[in-house]
């Protein structure tokens, strides 16, 4: 076994690539050779600012949460894995057997490990240990890269599930960032009729487009939420049953807000600032629900058949690639803005997507 090069965040903008130990799975782990690991713009948010709200960056931590790597040895206790399989990795771990836990709904289980949330690191390196019952084989027609973007995809099921969405919603998602394209994929494999989305980018909204929106809305500053509301009313028709926020700016909440038809719902996913002021009685005397996410739960199975099948198709997502030797040059190309995703190449000697 070679060394264990490691992408680590020492503190706020001290980004470094290091050789750290290679980790000994316990008996219900197994340790993974990390093939490919998507850049995510919280990976890039703890880089910039040391935090995400109460979640602080105090000692070194190693990024990454968007992964798939192959098994290369198996803890004592592990029955489902062998080593060569290849698996997507679930980041989110619980720890305890709590309410949350018990109720199915454990990404909200507040001592739940996850990667590259701090303390916890993540598997932006060469090898990784994880907990094997929170990794997933893939089937042979599905791909390293679509198993590392399970992670973003399981946002937009998780997103769309807690919308309600189904055959014949009609759908505006605010935000064509990579988590709005997901959402995008994910309502129109659900059975959304019409998906309309909106973007101050014309150019990430081209993305949109290719993947499927029916509406693609170029959205400027300037505009208000109720003109805003006005021209998606027009061009679905009528009032979306559903819309789900990406953006978490102020404006395009409250955008989310005046648009929904009544009875329908609005999913926050997007983070903004902790106060924000939008026409909570609009959606209170028309009886829209708005609904928050906290990351997702019970998803990677459902996405690995989806990918299988075919019904979704995530790999256009991927823009850019880069060794994990180039991480640096892999943030700034994520931190500009530039492409959707951005893919970091953990294993040499495997060169297949
Ligand atoms: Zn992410």
């Amino acid at each position: 076994m070679d060394t264990n090069l490691s992408v680590v965040l020492h503190a706020q903008g001290d980004l470094r690539l290091e050789e750290r130990p290679i980790p000994e799975p316990g008996p219900n782990d197994v340790l993974l050779r990390m093939h490919s690991v998507g850049i995510c713009g919280s990976d890039v948010h703890y880089w910039q600012n040391g935090r995400i709200g109460d979640f602080v960056v105090k000692q070194p931590m190693v990024l990454g949460h968007e992964a798939a790597g192959t098994v290369v040895k198996v803890g004592s206790a592990v029955r489902h894995l062998s080593v060569g399989d290849r698996v997507a990795v679930e980041p989110g771990v619980p720890r305890d057997m709590d309410e949350f836990f018990k109720s199915g709904r454990y990404n909200l289980s507040p001592s739940i490990f996850f990667c590259a949330t701090p303390p916890d690191d993540g598997n932006l390196c060469r090898y990784y240990k994880h907990s094997a019952n929170f990794c997933y084989k893939l089937p042979d027609n599905v791909t390293m890269e679509e198993g590392a973007l399970i992670e973003p995809l399981s946002v937009g099921i998780h997103a769309c599930r807690r919308a309600g969405v189904s055959l014949g919603t009609t759908v505006l998602v605010c935000g064509s960032g990579p988590i709005g394209l997901v959402c995008l994929l994910v309502a129109k494999a659900m059975g959304a009729s019409l998906v309309a989305i909106t973007d101050l980018s014309s150019e990430r909204l081209k993305m949109a487009k290719q993947l499927g929106a029916d509406f693609p809305l170029v959205v400027a500053k300037e505009d208000t939420p109720q003109e805003v509301a006005h021209r998606v009313e027009g061009m679905l028709g009528s009032q979306p049953h559903v819309t789900i926020e990406c953006t978490g700016a102020e404006s395009s909440m409250q955008t989310a807000i005046y648009v929904t038809r009544s009875g329908g719902v609005v999913v926050l996913v997007g983070l903004g600032a902790e106060m924000a002021s939008v026409p909570l009685v609009n959606a209170a005397v028309r009886e829209v629900d708005i609904r928050g996410v906290f990351r997702y739960c019970n998803t990677w199975p459902m996405a690995i058949s989806m990918l299988s099948s075919g019904k979704v198709n995530v790999k256009p997502l991927v823009t850019h690639r880069f060794p994990l030797e180039e991480a640096v040059q892999a943030f700034e190309t994520t931190r500009r803005g530039q492409g959707v995703k951005v893919m970091l190449k953990c294993d040499q000697d495997d060169q297949e997507l």
